[in-house]
C-alpha cells in the first residue's frame, strides 16, 4: 500500500539528499508531522540534518512576538472592552458564551482578511452599499443588499434594533481589543495571522531568511492569510505544494470533497502529481447498530474479521464522535495491546467534571452557626464517594459515611470531617475561590503519584486520571491570575456558572506516542494519513458533516458576501475528509447508529448514501442485530432446591441459632412468599439511608417510645384514673418526651435544633400521646404488667411428615391488667382497624383486606399465654389514627364464624387461630409450597425489593 506522507519523504529525499538542513515542510496538524518523521527515519541510512517540520500555525506564531493567550484570559479582555466600548452590564459569567462567539468572529474576521470597519457597517441606508463596495462582484453586493433591505426604517423590529445597537458597536470593540492585546503582547490566532501576512508582504525574501524553501503538504481548505503568505513565499521561489487527492473527485467539479483542492491546485501548482489513483479491491461495509454503545460492541469482531494477520499499526479506528472513547477501548480484544490514542476528549465526560460539581456544591451549600461550619450531609457523601476520595482513603470516607448514616446526620459538623490532609483541604473553614480547586485537586494528584511510587510504578489508568485534572489545572490557575490581577470578587454562584462553563469547553488533547499499535483518532486527526484498515464509528448525519454550531454573530449573509467560512465551507471540508480515507485504505468498517431516540434522527451520513449510489465503491450495507434481553431479574418463583430448604429449616428448625419467626415474619410470608424470602432467607437489608424527612416507621417508632417512657415508672404498679390525669395535666412534660423522643429516633441523639416541620411532628407525637392517656383513663384503674418485652414460645406444625416445634417470639408492646383481664396490647400508627372478617382469613393468602395487626396481636395472645398460663386475655389494638374518634374502641370485632362479635377472650378464637398457624407455619417450610411473588401488585408499591423484582409501580 502506497502512503502519501511516505511519497513525500521519499521525494525530498530523492531530490535534496542531504540538504535539507534549511528547508522547511510545513503540515495541517501535529500527527502528520510525527508519522512523516518516522516515515522519513525509515528511509535514511546516513546522518542528516532534518529539515524544520512545523504546523502551519506553530510556523506563523513562531515568527510573532504576540503570545496566543490562552482562552479564559483572552475572553476576559474582550468582556472588559466589551463593558467600556458596548456599555454593557452583564456580569463575566453571562458573557463568558457570547464572549467565546465574538472572538471566534474576531479570529474569521482576521483569517479572512475581513475588513472590519466595512463588515461592521450599519447599511440600512441601501444607497449607500454601492459607494462602499462599488469595486466588489456584483453577486457580492446583491446578497450585502439583500440582508440590508430587511432594516429598512420601515421594516424594523425591536429586535432588529437590538441587532444593530450591538452591530454598531463592534469596529470599537474589534478595534480597542487587539489594541489592548497588543499592549500586552497577547494576540488570538487570527491576530497573529493578519500580522504575518503584514511581515511576509513586506519582505517576502526576508520572512524566516533561514528556510530556503518551504514544504507545504497535505492541505485542502486555507485561510485567505495562508493563501497569501503561500503565494508571497511562491512569488519568490521559496515554496512547493504537494496535494493529496483522488482524481474521482477532483475531476468531478460538482464534487463537493474536491472544492478546495481545485482551488489550491489553480493557485498553487505542484510540480509533480501526487494523487493516487482509488486503490482497487478496496472492501467497504456499513453496518447500522441499534445504539451507540452497540457500535463499540462491533469492534471486536470487525478487528478479528480484518486485522487478524495485519501490524496493528496500520488499523485506524476512527471515532466521529468522541463521547464513544471510552465505550470504544473498553471493547477492544485483549489481543490488541498497543493502543495509540489521538484526539480531544471532552473534560465534560470524565471524573474532574463531577467532582468540582460537588466541591462547589458542597460550599455552596453550608453553613456557619454557633456550633461552626457545618455542610450538608447528601453533599458530603456525594464527595465521599467519589472514586478520587474513596480510592485514597477507603477507610475514611467509610466511617465518616456510616456514622452519618447510622446517627441519621443532616449537617455535619466541619470539625468531624478532619480525618486527613485530603479531607482537610475539602472541607477548608475558609473557601478561597482563588485556590481552593487547585489546591484540591493538586493534592488528589500528589497522592495518586505517591501510590505509584509506593506500589504500583506505572498505573496507566491513574495516569490517565492525572492527564485529566492537569487540564483543568491551568484554566483555573488562568482564572485565578485573572481575578488576583483585577481585583474581581466572584460569590460562590456566580464562580460556580463560570467555572462550569469554563470546564465545558476543556478538551483534553490526547496524544499517543510512540506510533506503535492500533491508532484510535478523531476525524481532524486523520488528515493526511493513510491506513490500510478503517473503523469508522458514528457515521451518522450530524457527526460527519458536524452540525453547524450557528457559534457566530455575523448572520449567513454577510458571511457568505465576505468570503467568511460558512456551513457549504465546512461540509466540504468533511466531504474530502471523508473521502480521502477511501483512497488508500484495502478495508473501511463504517457503522452508524440507527437508533432514533431522543434527538437522533438515525440517519446514516450523507457520504454514506452517495456511495451507498456509487456503483464504484461497492459498499455493501448490512444491518446488526443484537439480542436485546430486559434487565436481569429475578424470577417470579423461586425453585425450592435442597439448598433453599436447608436455608430455611437451619434458619429456624434445626437448633443452630436463637432464630424465632416473629409476627412480622409470617405476616411477610402471607402478604409476598418472595419479600419473606429476600428479607429472612437471603438477608437481604434494606439499604440505610439518611432519612431528610421522619417516615412512617420512625413516626411510629417514635409514638411507642413516648408511651414506653411514660408508663416505665408503673411496671408492677396499679395506675388510677387520678395517675393519668397528673401525667395529662403536665408533671410529666409530655411535651419534652416527644422532643426527647424525636431527637433519639429521628436524630440519633445528635445535637441540633428541632425546626420547622419537625416541631410540627413532635407536637402531633405529643397530642396522640394525650390523646391515648385519655382513652386510658376510661380503661382505669389497671396494672403495668410489662412494656416492650420480648416473649417466646413454639407452635407445632407438620414439617415433612414430622412433627416439629416451631420457635415463635416477638416484643409485646405492652400488657396491662384489670379487673383479672390481661389486655395485650398493640400501637399502630398506620391505618389499621379492629374489624377481623373471620379468623380463618387472618391466613388467607389471597385476602386483600386480611387485617394483619388483628394477627399479630392474636399470635402475642398465644405467646404470654405459653409463658405464663394465664388463660383471661384480650386481644386490644390502639390505632391512633382512630383514637381521636368518640366511638374509639381497642377492641376486635369478628364479623363471621367463630368468636362472633366483640372479642373479649383470645380463648374463644384459640383453638381456630393455631389451626390456620400450623397451616401456614407448614407451609413455609413445606418443600411443595412454592416461593413467589404476589400477584396484587398494589403491595410491590412501597416493597424495598421492587426493583428486584422488576415490579414498575
Ligand atoms: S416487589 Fe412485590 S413481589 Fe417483589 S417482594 Fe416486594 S411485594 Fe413481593
Amino acid at each position: 500500500m502506497r502512503i502519501f506522507l511516505k511519497d513525500i519523504a521519499s521525494d525530498l529525499l530523492s531530490e535534496y539528499g542531504n540538504a535539507l538542513a534549511d528547508h522547511c515542510v510545513v503540515f495541517p496538524n501535529n500527527r502528520s508531522i510525527l508519522f512523516f518523521r518516522k516515515y522519513l527515519s525509515e528511509l535514511i541510512y546516513k546522518p542528516l540534518f532534518m529539515p524544520s517540520l512545523q504546523t502551519i500555525s506553530s510556523l506563523l506564531s513562531g515568527q510573532s512576538n504576540l503570545k496566543e493567550g490562552e482562552p479564559v484570559q483572552l475572553v476576559y479582555e474582550l468582556y472588559k472592552v466589551y463593558t467600556e466600548t458596548g456599555n454593557m452590564k452583564k456580569s463575566f459569567d453571562e458573557f463568558y458564551h457570547w464572549g467565546e462567539m465574538l472572538l471566534g468572529d474576531f479570529n474569521d474576521i482576521d483569517k479572512y482578511l475581513v475588513d472590519p470597519d466595512l463588515l461592521f457597517t450599519n447599511l440600512a441606508d441601501i444607497k449607500e452599499i454601492d459607494q462602499k463596495f462599488g469595486g466588489l462582484d456584483e453577486n457580492v453586493i446583491a446578497i450585502i443588499k439583500q440582508f440590508w433591505t430587511n432594516f429598512e426604517v420601515s421594516n424594523m423590529t425591536g429586535e432588529k434594533k437590538d441587532f444593530l445597537n450591538v452591530w454598531e458597536t463592534l469596529p470599537a470593540v474589534y478595534r480597542n481589543f487587539n489594541k489592548i492585546l497588543k499592549s500586552k503582547g497577547l494576540a488570538y490566532e487570527g491576530m497573529i495571522s493578519r500580522e504575518q501576512v503584514e511581515m511576509v508582504k513586506a519582505s517576502p525574501a526576508g520572512w524566516k531568511e533561514e528556510i530556503h524553501l518551504f514544504h507545504f503538504v497535505g492541505f485542502n481548505a486555507l485561510n485567505k492569510c495562508e493563501k497569501t503568505i503561500l503565494g508571497e513565499l511562491r512569488k519568490s521561489d521559496r515554496a512547493k505544494f504537494y496535494w493529496d487527492y483522488d482524481p474521482y473527485y477532483l475531476n468531478n467539479r460538482d464534487h463537493e470533497a474536491g472544492h478546495f483542492i481545485r482551488q489550491n491546485i489553480d493557485e498553487f501548482p505542484q510540480e509533480k502529481e501526487y494523487y493516487l489513483n482509488r486503490e482497487t479491491g478496496c472492501r467497504i461495509r456499513v453496518y447500522s447498530a441499534p445504539s451507540e454503545v452497540a457500535q463499540a460492541k462491533l469492534i471486536p469482531s470487525l478487528i478479528n474479521d480484518t486485522v487478524v494477520n495485519d501490524n496493528p499499526n496500520e488499523t485506524a479506528i476512527i471515532l466521529a464522535d468522541e463521547n464513544l472513547l471510552v465505550p470504544v477501548l473498553n471493547s477492544l480484544p485483549e489481543t490488541v495491546r498497543n493502543i495509540n490514542v489521538t484526539m480531544g476528549y471532552p473534560l465534560f465526560h470524565t471524573p474532574v467534571y463531577s467532582l468540582v460539581h460537588q466541591l462547589l456544591r458542597l460550599h455552596k451549600n453550608r453553613t456557619e452557626g454557633t456550633g461552626g461550619i457545618t455542610f450538608y450531609y447528601n453533599d458530603v457523601i456525594n464527595i465521599l464517594q467519589h472514586q478520587y476520595v474513596i480510592f485514597n482513603f477507603p477507610a475514611d470516607a467509610g466511617s465518616v459515611i456510616n456514622e452519618i448514616r447510622e446517627r441519621n446526620l443532616l449537617r455535619i459538623n466541619r470539625n468531624s470531617l478532619l480525618l486527613n490532609e485530603l479531607f482537610e483541604l475539602i472541607f477548608t473553614d475558609v473557601f478561597n475561590n482563588r485556590t481552593y480547586l487547585q489546591d484540591v485537586l493538586s493534592k488528589v494528584v500528589e497522592l495518586f503519584e505517591d501510590y505509584q511510587a509506593e506500589k504500583d510504578g506505572n498505573n496507566s489508568r491513574l495516569k490517565l486520571q492525572q492527564e485529566y485534572i492537569y487540564s483543568l489545572i491551568l484554566p483555573l490557575n488562568q482564572l485565578s491570575l485573572i481575578m488576583e490581577d483585577t481585583g474581581m470578587c466572584l460569590g460562590i454562584d456566580l464562580y460556580y456558572r463560570l467555572i462550569d462553563r469554563i470546564m465545558r469547553q476543556v478538551i483534553i488533547p490526547f496524544s499517543g506516542e510512540p506510533l506503535q499499535g492500533l491508532q484510535v483518532m478523531g476525524i481532524l486527526e486523520t488528515r493526511s494519513l493513510d491506513f490500510k484498515n478503517i473503523i469508522f464509528l458514528s457515521a451518522n448525519e450530524g457527526k460527519i458533516p458536524k452540525s453547524p454550531a450557528g457559534n457566530s454573530y455575523i448572520p449567513y449573509n454577510l458571511r457568505e458576501a465576505f468570503g467568511l467560512p460558512t456551513i457549504r465551507h465546512s461540509d466540504s471540508i468533511f466531504a474530502y475528509y471523508f473521502y480521502r480515507l477511501l483512497q488508500r485504505a484495502r478495508n473501511v468498517s463504517f457503522i452508524y447508529n440507527s437508533s432514533t431516540d431522543g434527538l437522533r434522527s438515525g440517519e446514516m451520513s450523507r457520504f454514506l448514501l452517495q456511495i451507498k449510489y456509487d456503483e464504484k465503491y461497492a459498499a455493501a450495507f448490512r444491518n446488526t442485530r443484537f439480542n436485546i434481553l430486559p434487565a436481569a431479574r429475578v424470577k417470579d418463583r423461586i425453585e425450592r432446591t435442597p439448598l433453599v430448604n436447608e436455608a430455611i429449616s437451619s434458619l429456624y428448625l434445626d437448633g443452630g441459632t436463637s432464630k424465632y419467626l416473629s409476627p412480622s415474619g409470617i405476616n411477610t410470608w402471607i402478604s409476598c412468599k418472595m419479600k419473606f424470602y429476600y428479607r429472612y432467607i437471603a438477608g437481604l437489608q434494606e439499604a440505610e439511608e439518611v432519612l431528610e424527612e421522619v417516615d412512617p416507621l420512625a413516626f411510629g417508632n417514635m409514638l411507642h417510645h413516648v408511651m414506653k417512657e411514660i408508663y416505665f415508672p408503673y411496671v408492677g404498679k396499679v395506675l388510677s384514673k387520678a395517675d393519668i390525669n397528673d401525667i395529662l395535666s403536665g408533671e410529666a412534660n409530655l411535651g419534652k418526651m416527644a422532643e426527647k423522643a424525636f431527637r433519639k429516633v429521628f436524630m440519633k441523639n445528635s445535637p441540633g435544633e428541632i425546626r420547622g416541620k419537625n416541631l410540627v411532628i413532635t407536637s402531633i407525637i405529643e397530642n396522640m400521646t394525650r390523646q391515648i392517656l385519655k382513652a386510658d383513663t376510661k380503661y382505669a384503674p389497671f396494672e403495668i404488667v410489662s412494656l416492650e418485652e420480648n416473649y417466646k414460645g413454639s407452635v407445632t406444625a407438620r414439617v415433612n411428615g414430622m412433627t416439629r416445634e416451631i420457635p415463635l417470639g416477638g416484643n409485646i408492646d405492652r400488657i396491662d391488667r384489670s379487673l383479672g383481664v390481661h389486655r395485650i396490647l398493640d400501637y399502630k400508627s398506620g391505618a389499621d382497624s379492629v374489624e377481623i372478617k373471620d379468623i380463618d382469613s387472618l391466613f388467607d393468602y389471597g385476602e386483600k383486606n386480611r387485617n394483619s395487626a388483628a394477627f399479630q396481636t392474636l399470635l402475642y395472645c398465644e405467646l404470654y399465654m405459653q409463658n405464663t398460663e394465664v388463660n383471661s386475655l384480650r386481644p386490644s389494638l390502639y390505632p391512633v389514627r382512630k383514637i381521636f374518634d368518640d366511638d374509639f374502641s381497642d377492641i376486635f370485632s369478628v364479623k363471621n364464624g367463630e368468636g362472633r362479635g366483640s372479642l373479649e377472650s383470645y380463648a374463644a378464637v384459640r383453638d381456630t387461630f393455631l389451626g390456620g398457624l400450623m397451616k401456614i407455619l407448614s407451609d413455609i417450610f413445606n418443600p411443595a409450597v412454592d416461593i413467589e411473588m404476589t400477584s396484587d401488585s398494589q403491595k410491590c408499591r412501597y416493597c424495598p425489593y421492587n426493583m428486584l423484582c422488576n415490579r414498575k409501580v
